[in-house]
């Protein structure tokens, strides 16, 4: 998104173009409101107190990413290395990969327990990635088993009378495997030890990679919603081709063994034209056809397009375009705004 021009016009014009086609917007689907790695926007991103944050300012869903440790344990983390949002590299000499990362799959839960976690670095520079948000060299925070956020989840559910749910992804489960870990088989133990078993219970599990997705559903034969998020092929994150699953008969293959897609926001608005109108691609169309969900992400209240803030991005996804929910690093934003509109 970044580097486009764009004008704030463009959101009115999209408005004024839809309502003279007849198009008539999805504004009666409340939309899911899923936290990002917690509210990451305010607090250091997959810490407790960034979920439980999160959970007061209104979240549908509690979105952690989850790593597997050395002795086997689901922990809440982004990366598969710990050098960016933590102080390993100054806890830990010599425990370094040959690309000088320390990766969580070499390291005890208990050796993980005792790092510092912090706001995300460039782990070579040492600075923040988004600079505006929780100082790196503040607090005393510490990293989240995916089983104590559960517990977290579920004993505010029970304080608040509340029914939030959480949105775990499995991340690079081919290179777990090859670490020796079924990070599929663990998390969905996990989830089921805490009462998580079918479609109707507040949890969905995401994916970059088809092949857990399908065993979830093939082999370990799990109720649960499922989302397969979708890549950019240049991100080269895995071997995953993406291209084709954005196509009407790859989003029907996706049906066949999942509930929705994640796919990155950019794929939807794709730019804006000379007009400076937003172009749309017929991504969440062709999805709804197919029986899917969208979940595009990440909305970030400070990585926007030039000159478009984020309440006018998520009116357009919201209330034009229709997507189901959304990933969001500031959910309060998206809460406040589907209040105002249940207000009108
Ligand atoms: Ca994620």
């Amino acid at each position: 998104m970044r580097g486009e021009p764009m004008t704030a016009r463009w959101l009115a014009l999209v408005a004024g173009v839809m309502m003279a086609a007849g198009v008539v917007a999805a504004t009666a689907n409340a939309s899911t409101v899923i936290a990002h790695r917690g509210a990451s926007g305010y607090l250091p991103e997959h810490t407790l107190v960034a979920f439980a944050y999160a959970y007061a300012q209104g979240a549908d869903y509690l979105e952690p990413d989850i790593v597997i440790t050395r002795d086997g344990q689901a922990i809440a983390l982004h990366d598969l290395y710990l050098d960016a949002v933590s102080d390993v590299r100054e806890r830990f000499a010599d425990r370094a990969r040959e690309d000088g990362l320390n990766y969580v799959v070499d390291f005890t839960l208990e050796e993980i327990r005792s790092l510092r976690l912090h706001e995300r670095i460039e782990p070579e520079t040492g600075e923040q990635r988004y600079p505006d948000r929780f100082p790196a060299d503040l607090g005393h925070f510490r990293v989240v088993t995916l089983a104590e956020l559960i517990e977290l989840t579920q004993g505010l559910n029970i304080s608040t009378g509340r029914t939030v749910g959480i949105y775990p992804e499995l991340k690079a489960a081919a290179f777990h495997e090859a670490e020796g870990h079924d990070i599929t088989a663990i998390v969905l133990e996990i989830l089921e030890r805490y009462g998580y078993r079918s479609a109707e219970d507040p949890c969905l599990i995401q994916s970059f990679e088809p092949e857990p997705l399908r065993r979830l559903r093939e082999e370990f034969g799990t109720g649960l919603r499922l989302v397969q998020l979708l890549g950019e092929n240049d991100w080269e994150m895995n071997h995953v081709d993406y291209e084709p699953m954005y196509t009407p008969d790859g989003l029907a293959t996706i049906a066949g063994y999942a509930d929705g897609i994640g796919p990155p926001l950019t794929r939807i608005l794709e730019g804006v034209d000379a007009g400076g109108a937003p172009r749309l691609s017929t991504l969440v169309p062709d999805a709804h056809a197919a029986g899917l969900v969208v979940h595009p992400y990440t909305f970030r209240a400070d990585d926007l397009p030039e000159g478009v803030s984020l309440e006018q991005l998520l009116e357009l996804f919201v209330h034009h375009i229709g997507v189901d929910g959304l990933f969001i690093d500031h959910p309060d934003r998206l809460v406040r705004l589907l209040e105002a509109h249940r207000a009108r």
